[in-house]
């Protein structure tokens, strides 16, 4: 498959470079090739968009949504096809990449529900004769710029509400999820989406990127991707007045406390921390657990670990998959490496991967570090997890809130009291309790605190904040 940019309705390809894509659960074989844009191509999108826009928000917002429905019949069908596709291209397990296509459709269908609701209320005015209202009003042209990590929901996640609320799209794929992008734009093209809506140039984002945020006039950005990232954009958002949102790193922990029901806690962390090979925003990497249950803790960790399979990313008993690329192979390598030599190793799994022929990468749990050290504060993004022992509840918050990052965080006890009160004293976005750390449902809003965010929302209701301008209006009448 080769990639191509979708402007203004129609297929092209761009010629500023090529990068060869190669299967990360077995880097012989060749999937297809990645025609890289340059900056004409980024301005080119960004006039598609901004011829489109007026028609586009000139529809009913119930339209709009119609068209997000139309689009979310046709990713359903789709699903499949496109599902073992991106696990292609980005070694996720063929049935999380499923489950993850389904949320694109499930979100494209909540936001084509959101074309008859309501998008503004009745204010009382102080004066007789007077009805005072608000209404949400687009943006203009948004660009989106997003990670390799969830290839097809992130991107829904942005565009979906984007153009419910009648706003036009600029979108920048990472480099690892460039097939997808194009696969994607493909099925919706089949489905009638109109032309200019969705600007789909691929290209690097160290390239691109710049041209993307200071030459175009976008009014507003939405970035899902690594802190230094998000910490450029913002700051040349500001410069500019664009409005912007930056959703980036985490290094999330779950914190056992000593009632905690292993049988729950054990399989949640598992889960939080290895499935897609770590490479979740809101991954499991750190594990806080209370002194006094370390040795029983270990047993069931250590045993279980037993249990899991790394297997290629099409076969369907795979738990994770490879990671997703040479880069983040070396990159996550580097912590393991350092792990091995500074840290002990609490909990392996002894399944054989055969790192010839893949970026696969053996999980692994360490502990015996201090709470500043690397391994401790960095987000790794791969099958890595850290654990720290506490002395009590106030230790293990402490610990938890310890870090630059705050996205999410999770509570294993049995104790009412001690999980209202994490959920009061944990510093992150979003806090669960006796659940993994990762997996927010789509309906509920998505984001972080400290480091970890803009300290904006993502989907559910907060996504059409960001998405729209409220406007005041007042009327007189006799
Ligand atoms: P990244 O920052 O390297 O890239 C993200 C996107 O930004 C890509 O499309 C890339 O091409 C683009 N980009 C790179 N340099 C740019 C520049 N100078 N200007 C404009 N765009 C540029 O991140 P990644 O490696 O693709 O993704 C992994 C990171 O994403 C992790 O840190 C992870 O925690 C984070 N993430 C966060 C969330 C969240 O919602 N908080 C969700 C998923 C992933």
């Amino acid at each position: 498959m080769h990639s191509q940019n979708w402007i203004g309705g129609e297929w092209s390809t761009p010629t500023d470079g090529e990068l060869i894509v190669n299967n990360p659960s077995n880097v012989k074989e060749q999937i297809g090739v990645i025609h890289l844009s340059g900056a004409s191509e980024v301005l080119q999108a960004e006039q598609a968009a901004r011829m489109a826009q007026p028609n586009w928000a000139g529809m009913s917002q119930a339209k709009r949504g119609d068209v997000l429905g139309r689009l979310a019949s046709a990713l359903e069908s789709s699903l499949e096809e496109l599902a073992i596709l991106a696990s292609r291209e980005m070694g996720k397990p063929i049935t999380e990449m499923k489950g993850e296509v389904m949320r694109g459709v499930n979100l494209l269908k909540y936001y084509a529900a959101e074309g008859v609701r309501a998008n503004g209320s009745v204010i009382p005015a102080s004066e007789a004769g007077v009805l005072q209202y608000t209404k949400r009003v687009p943006l203009g042209v948004v660009g989106i710029i997003t990670p390799w990590n969830f290839p097809v929901a992130i991107p829904i996640w942005k565009i979906a509400p984007a153009l419910l609320c009648g706003n036009t799209i600029v979108w920048k794929p990472a480099e690892y999820a460039c097939l997808t992008a194009t696969k994607m734009i493909q099925i919706f093209a089949q489905a009638g989406l109109p032309a200019g809506i969705i600007n789909l140039v691929i290209g690097k984002g160290s390239k691109i990127g710049d041209v993307l945020l200071e030459q175009c006039n976008l009014n507003a950005i939405s970035f899902t991707g690594s802190t230094s990232t998000g910490q450029r954009i913002a700051s040349i958002c500001a410069r500019r007045n664009i409005k912007y949102q930056t959703e980036m790193g985490g290094k999330n922990a779950a914190v056992v406390l000593k009632d905690a029901d292993l049988n729950l806690a054990i399989p949640a962390i598992l889960s939080g921390a290895f499935r897609s090979a770590g490479q979740k925003c809101t991954a499991t990497s750190r594990i806080i657990v209370e002194r006094e249950i370390m040795p029983a803790f270990t047993a069931a960790l250590q045993a279980a670990m037993e249990t899991i399979v790394v297997a290629p990313a099409l076969d369907s008993k795979a738990y994770l998959g490879p990671v997703a690329s040479g880069y983040q192979y070396d990159s996550v390598m580097a912590y393991v490496t350092m792990a091995r030599e500074q840290a002990q190793v609490l909990a392996e799994c002894k399944a054989k991967v055969s790192e010839d022929e893949g970026y696969f990468i053996t999980p692994l749990v360490v502990s015996g570090v201090s709470s500043d050290h690397p391994l401790v504060q960095e987000e790794i993004f791969g099958p890595v997890a850290v654990v720290l022992e506490a002395d009590h509840y106030e230790h293990a918050v402490a610990l938890c809130n310890a870090t630059i990052f705050g996205l999410s965080a999770s509570v294993f006890t049995k104790d009412l009291n001690q999980a209202l009160r994490f959920l009061d004293d944990a510093e992150v976005g979003m806090v669960r309790v006796n659940q993994e750390t990762a997996g927010v449902e789509y309906q509920a809003p998505f984001g972080g605190t400290k480091w970890s965010s803009s300290h904006t929302r993502e989907q559910g209701q907060a996504a059409l904040d960001f998405y729209s301008e409220i406007k005041t209006c007042a009327i007189k009448y006799n």
